[in-house]
């Protein structure tokens, strides 16, 4: 544990409640990866706990859960002090280069999911304390879906001669020594999520698409694929699926799913949080 604080216990009856939902989601994960291919896969599960309690986190962390994602970043620097240093963090909120500071001081922050300018990558990189010993997992957001609402760069193919995205990810290689371009992470729209079951979403295909023309093009700009600044076993991973839609996404390829209500039931809206 840091800072000396400890997060209060979860009740029994919260615990199996957390215990049972965590269970059902591992074994839909699972099944999802058994009917699609590649079947060896072992995509990573990340609980999202925004506006949970801490002690939430630390039950399903006693249950062998280690990734968490939020979406604040004071909320994740206030559950990072009282929880355990071996849940690697994930953030996956919209990132203001003036928060990289902050959240750069979370030392077992492990990923940023939501790079989306040179600004903001800069920004995480400088302020990077050097005791780090590993380099941060950033993930540049897509915005598969086009819409308005969402945030991310346009994804590929385009007609801008170095669009945005090669653009971002030969900066995180070249210029922020201290990040290692992991992958690409998209939300997608409700709507193709509420029509997956039939045919492919759209948005999680177009992420598909996108990431191997990000990667012919790192590849054809002389970035090797046996570096380590970007990818995993040569490959940028995939950060797509939610609780609606997280098999269908599994099928599509995903690396990494991102679960909130599926495992800790429905959120209050932030307004109600703040009355509490
Ligand atoms: C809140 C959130 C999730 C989790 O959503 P659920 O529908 O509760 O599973 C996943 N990704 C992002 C970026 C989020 O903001």
């Amino acid at each position: 544990m840091s800072g000396g604080l400890t997060a209060p216990k979860a009740s029994p009856e919260r615990a199996s409640e957390l215990h049972e939902s965590l269970q059902e989601i591992r074994q839909r994960v699972r099944q999802a990866i058994a009917s699609s291919a590649p079947v060896d896969r072992q995509p990573t599960l990340v609980a999202v706990s925004k506006y949970k309690p801490a002690s939430d986190v630390l039950a399903c962390f006693e249950l062998g859960q280690i990734d968490f994602g939020e979406n604040y970043v004071q909320e994740l620097v206030d559950k990072a002090e009282q929880l355990p240093t071996e849940i690697r963090w994930h953030f996956i909120g919209t990132l203001q280069s003036n928060k990289a500071k902050i959240l750069a001081s979370i030392p077992n922050l492990y990923a940023v999911q939501t790079v989306t300018s040179t600004k903001a990558a800069t920004a995480l990189n400088k302020a990077l304390p050097a005791e780090r010993t590993s380099p941060l997992n950033v993930l540049v957001q897509v915005n598969t879906s086009g819409e308005d609402n969402k945030s991310g760069l346009p994804p590929l193919p385009s007609d801008a001669t170095e669009p945005d995205l090669v653009q971002l990810a030969r900066h995180i290689i070249v210029q922020c020594p201290r990040l290692h371009l992991q992958g690409l992470m998209t939300i997608g729209s409700l709507a193709e999520s509420l029509s997956s079951t039939e045919k492919p979403n759209e948005d999680f295909e177009r992420l598909v698409r996108t990431r191997d023309l990000l990667q012919e093009a790192l590849v054809q700009a002389g970035f090797s694929t046996d570096g380590d600044r970007w990818g995993e076993g040569g490959k940028l991973l995939l950060s797509m699926g939610m609780s609606s839609d997280f098999e269908a996404a599994l099928n599509s390829g995903s690396d990494i799913v991102r679960v909130g209500t599926g495992i800790f039931g429905t959120r209050l809206q932030k307004e109600e949080i703040k009355s509490v």
